[in-house]
């Protein structure tokens, strides 16, 4: 049985990825400030232990594995605490790997397809350095998850802790908050509601959409791995967001509109992860289709609201 920590645990990746290595049997403690997150993802399981705790501050648990998923992720969100989230990304990555150095654990960082920016290159491979606006809205989120990879690097080259890093594409499942704002959420309420689904400028911006249960058996693949990474991890089904809005009204056969408004800035014009690096080195890649997952996530959300 390995003593795990997942700092981000009670939000929506996170939930799952508790919940996953519960199942294996092993010892999961959650620590989370429920900035993001949700009281009702908290476990109740005797192997399982929730901490409240801000990773902006250091922190001090003998753990065998940490995975760092605690930084808000849905654009909606970051934009409410920009500098919080620089510094969640920032120092709460210090913290963790300053942990990982104490106790000798290894530690995997959850980073993201945002640090290729608005990509030059299509589909993004782990090799592309990308194109991220260093001033604008979204560069809280970006900006801090590239400096959480320099620290990644330079503490496996210094201190020669076992670190791994993932960037996770675009995710959506069960367990996302109602208010959470991303595409796949705001999509299937605005269905399940009749009400206007909103695209945020003309819908031809593409998005390539990974099943969560997909995506957690690749971060638990990742750390029991010999890779530092980085590895794309998502699904390179790509879609634009209006396929995706009409592809929403129909399963669910809602009455809703298409309602178009303002693009969002620096919103990235198309995403596809590249993921042989994930099929080669992991041989992992994803299981669950689009239709098949969007099934799943709508019939969480008709019970959310
Ligand atoms: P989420 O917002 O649902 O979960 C983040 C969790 O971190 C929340 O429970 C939140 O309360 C917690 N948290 C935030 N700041 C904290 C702090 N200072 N201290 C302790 N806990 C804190 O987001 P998610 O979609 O589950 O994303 C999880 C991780 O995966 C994030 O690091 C995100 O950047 C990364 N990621 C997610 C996606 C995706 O599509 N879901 C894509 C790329 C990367
Ligand atoms: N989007 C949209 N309407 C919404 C939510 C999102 O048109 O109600 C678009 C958004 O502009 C972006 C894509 O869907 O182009 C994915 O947005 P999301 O916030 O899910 O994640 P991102 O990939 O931007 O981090």
């Amino acid at each position: 049985m390995k003593k795990i920590l997942i700092a981000g645990g009670a939000g929506f990746i996170g939930s799952h990825l508790c919940k996953k290595l519960l199942n294996d049997g092993n010892e999961v403690i959650c620590v989370d400030n429920l900035l993001t997150g949700q009281t009702k993802n908290i476990i109740s399981h005797k192997n399982y232990k929730f901490i409240n705790h801000d990773i902006t501050k250091p922190l001090d648990i003998k753990v065998d594995e940490i995975y760092n998923l605690a930084c808000p992720a849905s654009p909606k969100q970051y934009f409410k605490y920009p500098i919080y989230t620089t510094k969640i990304s920032v120092l709460g990555t210090l913290n963790l790997l300053e942990l990982a150095e104490k106790y000798n654990s290894k530690i995997l960082q959850a980073s993201t397809s945002e640090v290729y920016g608005d990509p030059l290159i299509h589909p993004q491979i782990e090799e592309y350095f990308g194109n991220v606006n260093t001033i604008g809205i979204r560069s809280c989120y970006d900006e801090g998850k590239r400096c959480a990879e320099t620290f990644c690097s330079d503490f496996k080259r210094e201190k020669n802790i076992d670190i791994k890093i993932v960037r996770i594409f675009n995710t959506y499942g069960p367990n996302m908050r109602v208010d959470d704002g991303r595409v796949i959420s705001n999509f299937i309420i605005q269905a399940l509601k009749n009400e206007d689904i909103t695209i945020y400028g003309d819908g031809k911006q593409t998005r390539s959409l990974c099943y969560v249960d997909d995506l957690v058996n690749g971060l638990i693949k990742m750390m029991n791995s010999e890779c530092f990474g980085p590895i794309n991890l998502g699904n390179p089904e790509e879609y634009s967001i209006l396929e995706v809005a009409n592809k929403i009204i129909k399963l669910i056969d809602s009455k809703s509109q298409l309602k178009f408004l303002d693009a969002i800035e620096d919103d990235p014009k198309v995403r596809k992860p590249d993921i042989k690096k994930a099929k080669n080195l992991l041989n992992w890649s994803p299981t669950i289709s689009f239709d098949e997952g969007l099934k799943k996530t709508i019939k969480y959300f008709k019970t959310e609201i």
